[in-house]
C-alpha cells in the first residue's frame, strides 16, 4: 500500500546565521528526518523535549515549511502547493494541541469554535452548522448544549475534546495529536486516549502521536518513531520496540517505565547527562555523549538509519553486538 503520508529528507533550521549580534543562534530542530505513515495507522514520533518532534509534526502538516525537504501526501508534493491553494490541504490534515487551555479562543463559544472550520471550509450553512456542531460535541462525549458555553467553564479533559471536536469539523483524513494527554491529569489522560482510539476506528483516521513519554502510547499506537536531537534513531512496530529495543537511547527511554511484560528482556540502562544543545550537536552519534557503549567512531561518523528487518529501522553503528550481548533481544522480537 502506498503511504498516506511520507516525509522525505525534512530538514528544519531555526534562527539566523551566526552573526556579531546574534542573541538567537541557528538551531537544527530537524535534521534530515524520512518517515513514511500508513493509511490508518496510528504513527507515534517519541523523544525528550527540545528534540524536534513537535516541529516534525508541524512540518508533517504544512503548519511550518521546512528549511528543505518534502512532505508527500496521498502521493502528492504538499510541499509544492501555493500558499493560497493550502485549503484543501487543512480539511484533510489536522492538529489537536498540547494544551487545551491555550488553544481554544476564550472570547468564542465551544459552538463557535467548532463551527469555524464547518464555515471555512464550507460544508453546511445555516442552521445545518448548529447540527453538525451538535453531532461532533455527541461524538466526542460532550452535550450539546455545551455549545454556548466558554472555554474557561471546563476541565482540561473536556477542553481537550473540544479540541479534538475542532480538529474532526472539517472531516480530516490524517489528525496529529501533539502531545495530546500530556497536559492533562493522568486520571483523564486514558479517556483522551480511549477516545482518540474509538475515533480513528469510526472515522477510519490516521493518527500521528508526538509524545515524550513512552508508556503513554504503548497501547495505542502501531508504530514508533524515537528521535533523538533533531533525527529519528528508531522506527518499529511497537511490540517489537517494547519487547527488544535496538538503539540504547530508545532501551534507555524504556528504562524510565514500569517493565509491563513478564517476556521483555529489559536491560535497564539508565540515561545519564542532559541533552546536549541542539545549537552545537555532537559530531559523529549525536547520542555519542550519553551513551554507554560509545566507542571511537561513534564520536567520529554518524550512523545511518539502516534498514533492519522488514521496515525497521535503527542507526547505531554497534547495533548488532549490542543486540548480541543481551542475550539475542533482537531474535526475541521476531
Ligand atoms: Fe551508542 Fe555508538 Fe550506537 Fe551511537 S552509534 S548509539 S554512540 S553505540
Ligand atoms: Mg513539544
Amino acid at each position: 500500500d502506498a503511504p498516506i503520508l511520507e516525509a522525505r529528507d525534512l530538514v528544519k533550521v531555526f534562527g539566523k546565521p551566526q552573526g556579531l549580534l546574534n542573541r538567537n543562534p541557528q538551531v537544527q530542530a530537524v535534521s534530515g528526518v524520512s518517515l513514511s505513515i500508513r493509511r490508518g495507522e496510528t504513527f507515534a514520533i517519541v523523544g525528550e523535549s527540545g528534540c524536534g518532534k513537535s516541529t516534525l509534526g508541524r512540518l508533517l502538516l504544512r503548519l511550518l515549511e521546512p528549511t528543505s525537504g518534502e512532505v508527500h501526501f496521498e502521493g502528492r508534493n504538499i510541499s509544492e502547493v501555493p500558499s493560497d491553494k493550502l485549503r484543501s490541504l487543512r480539511r484533510d490534515l489536522q492538529i489537536v494541541f498540547q494544551d487545551p487551555f491555550a488553544s481554544l479562543n476564550p472570547r468564542m463559544t465551544v459552538g463557535q469554535i467548532v463551527a469555524e472550520p464547518i464555515r471555512l471550509h464550507g460544508l453546511a450553512k445555516g442552521r445545518a452548522v448548529r447540527d453538525k456542531v451538535d453531532e461532533l460535541l455527541r461524538t466526542v462525549g460532550l452535550r450539546p448544549d455545551f455549545a454556548d458555553r466558554y472555554p474557561h467553564e471546563f476541565s482540561g479533559g473536556q477542553r481537550q475534546r473540544i479540541g479534538i471536536a475542532r480538529a474532526l469539523a472539517s472531516g480530516p483524513k490524517l489528525i496529529v495529536g501533539d502531545e495530546p494527554v500530556s497536559a492533562l491529569d493522568v486520571s483523564i489522560q486514558a479517556q483522551v486516549v480511549n477516545l482518540l482510539e474509538e475515533l480513528k476506528e469510526k472515522l477510519g483516521l490516521t493518527l500521528v502521536i508526538v509524545a515524550h513519554d513512552l508508556a503513554v502510547i504503548r497501547h495505542m499506537s502501531d508504530r514508533v518513531a524515537v528521535m533523538y536531537l533533531g533525527q529519528t534513531v528508531e522506527v518499529a512496530e511497537v511490540d517489537a520496540l517494547y519487547e527488544a529495543p535496538l538503539h540504547p537511547y530508545t532501551r534507555a527511554l524504556l528504562g524510565a517505565i514500569p517493565v509491563s511484560s513478564p517476556t521483555a528482556r529489559r536491560v535497564r540502562e539508565p540515561l545519564g547527562g542532559d541533552v546536549p544543545s541542539p545549537t552545537a550537536p555532537p559530531p559523529g552519534c549525536r547520542f555519542h555523549t550519553r551513551c554507554p557503549h560509545a566507542r571511537t567512531p561513534c564520536r567520529e561518523t554518524a550512523p545511518e538509519l539502516e534498514t533492519v528487518q522488514g521496515d525497521r529501522q535503527v542507526a547505531c553503528h554497534f547495533w548488532r553486538e549490542i543486540a548480541a550481548e543481551q542475550g539475542g533481544a533482537l531474535a526475541a522480537a521476531t
